[in-house]
């Protein structure tokens, strides 16, 4: 037992070193060298996973751990300054969950704290901290955070930074103050900074903290202040022997006053009674603070009361009395469990990533696409490895790199399957492509994949028929072409799962109004390589009958505006296929349009030769619904009021060109008005 108790914590002790070690390399690159090696959010995982580690046993901190110290030491290069107060780092909630831990935590301190406490929350502001000193009302030093009980003294560079003023605000200052706050760079000014250094040929900085970090230990004071530094206070010290104005009790008022003595404070901070109203301004700011010119990465939540916070204290490395609640990153860390391959509509085999799932941008990922071999070894990535996943915005999950340094011991190569792993039948690799692909033309994934396109909204738009009915009809062997599609009864439909006869009857229904759709969506459906909608549109255009097109020469459909030679081989190849020339007959036998049909007649022309003009809102008809009927029966609808315009047709709210018409003496129509004219009841 003793034996095992020493191997179990022989290798916790090994993890910990490993942690340490992967953890101090990472925060020297990212603190003393404004170049970090690693992501944010790995960095925090691995920090995460050292804190849970040191707590279940205590007795293995280290005085140099990572969770114990703030920052880094000062690099050469600035004289070293030992802080008057110690600059705190933060402590971080990732959840609603951890917001309510720390607050539980700070309460469970002491049974005599107050219940009702005021929250300040402030956006976290995601640059460099720095301290800046005062004295009788001058600037006389300002000092980066360095590792939190000394930091480099930078102050020609802060005197550079114009939201700093050199001298406070104030008709008796104070002998002594201190201001802490964020300095950082805008979102713009950083841009330009890489868009320079790119031209001079010289490293890009990884984001704008790191390029604000950087340029404040600049040596050169001038080039500083071509970098445009802003800066926003958040904390004022100042003790009340020098105060010669009424001392500020909470977080609140310290914030007014370091706003009245001329600092730049952030306008977007609110003062809450409860967890639930910070909650609510986390979930304000969630969007809306990527519209700000500048970056936050959190939202920072302090005790407004001074007793309190000063009752509370800090720990090692933070205040109890204050909390970063972090906004979900959209880069994690995660685990490669497995790697799927799936099979497209082209037959083209997908290597999928199998994720441990992560949060990211706010959902869960669990999937993410490795595109084709030739990526696989481009990112040398092996099942078991760690990786960074990324889901920017809408973007599909994708898998940036490899966190190499962290590869398992067993984990193993992939290899791309020889065969199908839907039908089972040999695949094949073209030499010059990057994809593996499935030529068997009756493949299951082939005809899914086919069915899903023909049915999706650009295509033939059949209501209702999602992704699990079509594996059921192909499942179920209801189904082996989209031509089969036509050929399905109502009893056959309610016979899947999930399917009353309401919804069958409305799917065949569907099924039946797609027959209408023109020529171009049935070729854009039929799921050519290569072949978008666009490029439907103008062969359907160009050939105007599917017998034309299957008879076309490929330089005769290469020639076609926008279809290059690959394209026009591509189709000339999919009509030498017997399988497809089956399938256009099928479709013909159906009543689809297999050709541009004839231009309808023109009816009668109610409003030939009248301009309109459409303003304001209408009750019923949107504005464009209002501009087809006009020129339908034969009017012209144009954007500004002239002497030329016959009628403004005016909605609710009508503005400027209400006015203008007035003037003018167009006359007026509303939307009641119209609908007679084009119906003739009345005449123009
Ligand atoms: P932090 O940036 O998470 O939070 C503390 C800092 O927030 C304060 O020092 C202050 O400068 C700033 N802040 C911004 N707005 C504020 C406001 N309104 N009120 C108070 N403070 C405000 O903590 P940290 O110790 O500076 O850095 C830790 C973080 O740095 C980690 O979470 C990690 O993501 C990153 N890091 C990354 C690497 C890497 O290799 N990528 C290495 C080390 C650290």
């Amino acid at each position: 037992m003793q034996w095992r108790n020493n191997v179990a914590s022989s290798k916790i002790e090994s993890r910990l070193t490993e942690l340490r070690r992967l953890l101090q390399a990472a925060s020297y690159a990212y603190y003393a060298l404004d170049a970090p090696t690693m992501e944010d959010a790995v960095y925090d995982q691995l920090y995460r996973e050292l804190v849970a580690l040191e707590q279940s046993n205590p007795a293995l901190i280290v005085p140099d751990s990572p969770t114990q110290r703030v920052g880094e030491k000062p690099v050469q290069g600035f004289n070293s300054l030992a802080h008057r107060i110690p600059l705190y780092s933060l402590d971080n909630a990732f959840d609603l969950t951890d917001l309510h831990s720390w607050d539980d935590r700070w309460r469970r301190l002491d049974p005599d704290l107050p219940s009702k406490v005021e929250y300040v929350t402030e956006l976290k502001i995601d640059g460099s901290a720095l301290a800046l000193t005062y004295e009788n009302g001058l600037l006389v030093r300002g000092v980066t955070r360095g590792d939190g009980t000394r930091g480099e003294e930078i102050t020609p560079n802060v005197r550079t930074i114009r939201a700093i003023p050199l001298r406070l605000n104030l008709e008796n200052p104070p002998d002594w103050i201190e201001v802490r706050g964020e300095a950082f760079l805008g979102l713009e000014v950083f841009a330009q900074i890489n868009r320079d250094r790119e031209e001079a040929g010289e490293a890009l900085f990884a984001n704008p903290r790191n390029a604000a970090a950087g340029t404040l230990r600049q040596l050169d004071a001038r080039i500083v202040a071509q970098r445009q530094l802003d800066f926003f206070a958040y904390t004022l010290h100042v003790s009340a022997e020098t105060i010669s104005l009424a001392l500020p009790t909470t977080q609140w008022q310290s914030l007014d006053l370091l706003q009245k003595m001329g600092f730049r404070v952030n306008p977007n901070r609110l003062c809450c009674a409860d967890l639930t109203a910070v909650e609510a301004y986390y979930q304000d700011w969630a969007l809306r603070r990527l519209d700000l010119p500048y970056l936050t990465d959190g939202v920072v939540i302090k005790l407004n009361d001074f007793d309190l916070q000063s009752q509370l204290g800090f720990t090692q490395k933070a205040p109890r009395w204050a909390i970063a609640y972090k906004y979900p990153p959209e880069e994690s860390p995660t685990r490669v469990e497995n790697i799927s391959v799936s099979v497209g509509r082209t037959g083209a085999l997908t290597p999928v990533a199998e994720l441990t799932p992560v949060q990211l941008a706010g959902t869960t990922v669990a999937r993410a696409t490795l595109h084709n071999r030739d990526r696989i070894a481009e990112l040398d990535l092996y099942i078991g490895d760690m990786v960074v996943v990324r889901k920017a915005g809408e973007i599909i999950p994708e898998v940036v790199r490899v966190l190499a340094e962290l590869r398992p011991t067993d984990a193993r190569r992939f290899e791309m399957p020889t065969h199908c792993p839907v039908c089972g039948e040999a695949v094949v690799q073209p030499v010059d492509e990057a994809v593996t692909r499935c030529v068997n033309s009756v493949c299951p994934a082939i005809l899914k994949g086919s069915l899903i396109h023909w049915v999706s909204r650009g295509a033939m738009d059949i209501d209702g028929m999602g992704e699990k009915i079509i594996y059921q009809l192909v499942e179920q062997g209801l189904v082996h072409s989209v031509a089969d599609l036509y050929a399905l009864t109502t009893e056959q439909l309610i016979k899947l799962e999930r399917m009353g006869a309401r919804s069958a009857e409305k799917l065949i229904m569907a099924l039946e109004a797609s027959k209408t759709r023109p020529w171009s969506r049935v070729l854009y459906g039929l799921g050519l390589r290569h072949v978008g909608s666009v490029t439907a549109q103008a062969l359907a255009e160009a050939f105007l009958t599917v017998e034309q097109l299957a008879a076309a020469q490929p330089d005769a459909i290469g020639a076609v505006y926008g279809v290059g030679s690959e394209i026009a081989q591509s189709v000339y190849e999919w009509f030498r296929q017997p399988a497809n020339e089956a399938l256009i007959a099928q479709l013909k036998t159906v009543g689809l349009q297999l050709a541009m049909e004839e231009t309808t007649p023109i009816g009668p022309q109610p409003l030939a030769g009248k301009t309109f003009v459409i303003t304001g809102t209408l009750p019923t008809l949107k504005r464009d619904e209002a501009k087809t009927l006009i020129e339908q029966a034969g009017g012209k609808v144009t954007g500004s009021v002239s002497k030329k315009t016959d009628y403004l047709l005016a909605g609710e709210e009508a503005g400027s060109k209400l006015d203008k018409a007035i003037a003018l003496g167009v006359p007026q129509l509303s939307e009641a008005q119209l609908l007679a004219l084009l119906s003739g009841e009345t005449a123009v």
